[in-house]
């Protein structure tokens, strides 16, 4: 098979790590892909967000299969113009994607099918904002309804607080994204995420794991796209993950079947688990990153064969079977991520990371200039390791982490430390 992969991060290095063990592929084309991804892919310099571009791409390939790794080409409708073209693709169609495109919609799918979320309210003006901040009073969350880079939510410990997000969604500074807001009851727990493999009628349960976002050890600092990751979540035991799939995952895909907008791809469910077990923080409609890095090099299945059966329909019965070992991630950024930082600096040392046992280095912003790799954005490069448990996949990834020579960039020294204090118990 002919397989064309949109995005260019580290998810779709690990997507195309994953791809290439494929015994259905034949050849594998990403666009624009980065220097990671080119060890595994013919790169084609296509944005993934420009629809018209891929659809030309695909066809002039002859392409069988297009995966599509980031959101902005799904909200975009890439799925739906690929699929007028006679061209199958992995990922949901522009209407399914609203699941993560528009938080207002996901809060009333879940609000008309019972699925356990925080209480929220809708609110179309600055007015209606400060209303329902004053309404469910502090703790509260404050969030623009549209896509906004994780830029667009305040977890707000004051009310002065919320009014200022209420204000900031409604300034104009976020375009589109800030037209509604979304005001919500604040849910204490401990975060976990939840990866399904669906097909448009059936949901497969496909890995769990947990990220830290903030930039510095000790969970501070400011938010970033994530730090690291790892899989699978202690927090989630098989009861809860079952819970979760019965209460939250599977009514959703059932619903949107049931209105016409069937999901096929991967269902990203951000979870608090709580004392009354798992509730829905927010969907995304594809893949996380870094949640990508430690859950697919975990997968014993072939994942090419598992996307197929997905957008034909056929994942009833299956069961995709991963590694019970955990693997962590930890990610390299250039220092001041994720406010400014330089880009240019060279990065050494990955091939003696990767000699490392059970050790992967997936590329992220990072640059060919004159064959040495250098920084080209705030997130680099993810060091995916695999240990018995948390903690002994923490200690092989940071001692590969210790063998890349790069002065300009930072990383955190603590990723998974609730998980390997767990597995010390
Ligand atoms: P990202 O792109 O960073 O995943 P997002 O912009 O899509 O985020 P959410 O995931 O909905 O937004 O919220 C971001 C973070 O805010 C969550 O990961 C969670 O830590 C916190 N959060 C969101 N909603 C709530 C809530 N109701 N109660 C407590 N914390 C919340």
């Amino acid at each position: 098979m002919i397989v064309l992969l949109l995005g260019s991060g580290g998810r779709e290095h690990a997507l195309a790590a994953s791809l290439a063990r494929s015994t259905l592929l034949t050849r594998l084309i990403a666009a624009p892909g980065n220097p990671g991804i080119a060890a595994h892919a013919e790169l084609r310099p296509v944005a993934a967000d420009d629809v018209a571009g891929v659809v030309a791409l695909a066809k002039a390939e002859k392409v069988d299969l297009v995966v599509v790794g980031p959101e902005a080409p799904l909200v975009e409708g890439v799925v739906d113009a690929l699929t007028l073209a006679g061209i199958k693709a992995f990922g949901p169609s522009a209407a399914a994607a609203r699941l993560e495109g528009s938080k207002a919609f996901t809060k009333e799918l879940c609000e008309a099918h019972g699925i356990p979320t925080a209480a929220f309210r809708r609110c179309r003006s600055a007015e209606e904002g400060h209303a329902a901040v004053e309404a469910f009073g502090a703790p509260v969350v404050v969030k623009a309804d549209g896509l906004a880079a994780g830029k667009g939510v305040v977890v707000a410990t004051s009310l002065q607080e919320a009014h200022q997000a209420v204000d900031h969604v409604f300034g104009g500074e976020l375009g589109d994204a800030g037209a509604e807001a979304v005001i919500e009851e604040f849910m204490a727990g401990e975060e976990a995420s939840l990866f399904a493999l669906c097909d448009g009628t059936t949901a497969l349960l496909f890995g769990d794991a947990q990220d830290h976002k903030r930039a510095f050890d000790g969970d501070e600092g400011p938010n970033t796209g994530g730090m690291g990751a790892y899989s699978p979540a202690p927090v989630l035991s098989h009861a809860l993950v079952e819970k979760a799939m019965a209460e939250i995952v599977r009514p959703t895909v059932a619903a949107m079947k049931a209105d016409g907008t069937p999901f096929v791809g991967f269902l990203y469910a951000g979870l608090m688990i709580g004392p009354d077990g798992p509730r829905l923080v927010e969907y995304n409609v594809r893949f996380g990153d870094p949640e990508a890095q430690v859950v697919l090099p975990r997968l014993k299945d072939d994942l090419l064969e598992l996307m197929v059966a997905a957008v034909s329909g056929e994942l009833a019965g299956r069961k995709p079977v991963f590694r019970r070992e955990t693997a962590l991630a930890v990610v390299m950024a250039a220092k001041g991520y994720p406010g400014p930082y330089e880009k240019g600096s060279e990065i050494r040392g990955i091939a003696a990371a990767e000699k490392r046992p059970n050790v992967t280095v997936f590329i992220a912003g990072a640059a060919l200039d004159h064959g040495k790799l250098v920084a080209a954005g705030g997130r680099v490069l993810a060091v995916t390791a695999i240990g018995a448990d948390a903690s002994e996949a923490q200690m092989n990834a940071y001692s590969a982490v210790d063998l890349i020579d790069w002065p300009e960039g930072f990383c955190r020294r603590d990723i998974g430390w609730r998980a390997a204090a767990a597995s010390e118990e």
